[in-house]
């Protein structure tokens, strides 16, 4: 279990002792930005945020009568630290084998993994609508049909992002020098605006493709502001005033 624990208001003077028994009332379910979070109302003095394997479950215990407008602004201000948690979870869950017959997402819909025997290059191909064919030598590892679909979600990022970011360069009037994938645990994408480099996270190809589009919509916007307050939100409801259900469609995950 990956959580955090931080104080709530003022330091109180009231003990809970060891012995003092934790009243729980019903759980109650809340959804902040697309992720569910359950909800549990304790006899406690601080709030306590967990992120649960093996799906990132969000669960918050918190202070019997804290508002809840209280909890959900302490909530979102912890988000990134939730997110990062989830794609850390994502990147440590179960090992994926791919093999016959498994089925991987692209672009947001499974595809099932046909393996193709070979003794030529190794290969991965979308080879009809829904199936992704794994040209492999027979004793074909788990890390090497990994690398191979990896090698394919690139492969498809790299060439769905390109006239993306040609789009919304001319659409916003900015120039990125390049962009780059790689994976990444903690974000689904960043800018470095000094040099106008972006960086798009592998696993996006797993995503829908608005989502793609609303993370390279995302990071060319850093070219006009760097930060996320109110000037950023105004160039993206601009630009793609639907982004907040995109950000949703790719947390929900
Ligand atoms: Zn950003």
């Amino acid at each position: 279990m990956i959580s955090s624990m931080f104080g709530w208001g003022p330091a109180r003077s009231q003990r809970v002792g060891a012995r003092t028994p934790v009243k729980r009332l019903a759980t109650e379910e809340i959804t902040i930005n697309g992720v569910r979070i359950e909800l549990l109302r304790k006899e406690i003095k601080n709030f306590h945020l967990s992120v649960l394997p093996p799906d990132g479950r969000v669960r918050v215990s918190v202070p019997m009568r804290l508002p809840i407008e209280r909890v959900i602004s302490a909530i979102e201000a912890r988000f990134e630290w939730i997110l990062t948690q989830r794609l850390r979870l994502a990147a440590t869950a179960e090992p994926e084998l791919f093999l016959d017959g498994d089925f991987v997402p692209l672009w947001g819909v499974p595809h099932v993994i046909e393996l193709v025997r070979g003794n030529d290059k190794a290969q991965a191909c979308v080879a009809a609508l829904g199936v992704i064919e794994l040209t492999v030598g027979s004793g074909s590892t788990a890390e090497v049909r990994r690398t191979l679909v990896e090698g394919l979600y690139r492969q498809q990022l790299k060439s769905q992002a390109a006239p993306l970011l040609l789009k919304w360069e001319y659409a916003l009037g900015v120039k990125a020098s390049e962009l780059r994938v790689r994976k990444m645990t903690t974000r689904w994408g960043s800018c470095n605006v000094a040099v106008g480099r972006i960086w798009l996270n592998l696993e996006l190809a797993r995503r829908p493709q608005e989502c793609l589009e609303y993370v390279v919509v995302h990071e060319l916007t850093h070219l006009l502001e760097a930060g996320h307050g109110p000037r950023f939100s105004a160039h993206m409801d601009r630009a793609l005033p639907n982004w907040r259900d995109r950000k949703r469609q790719l947390n929900e995950g």
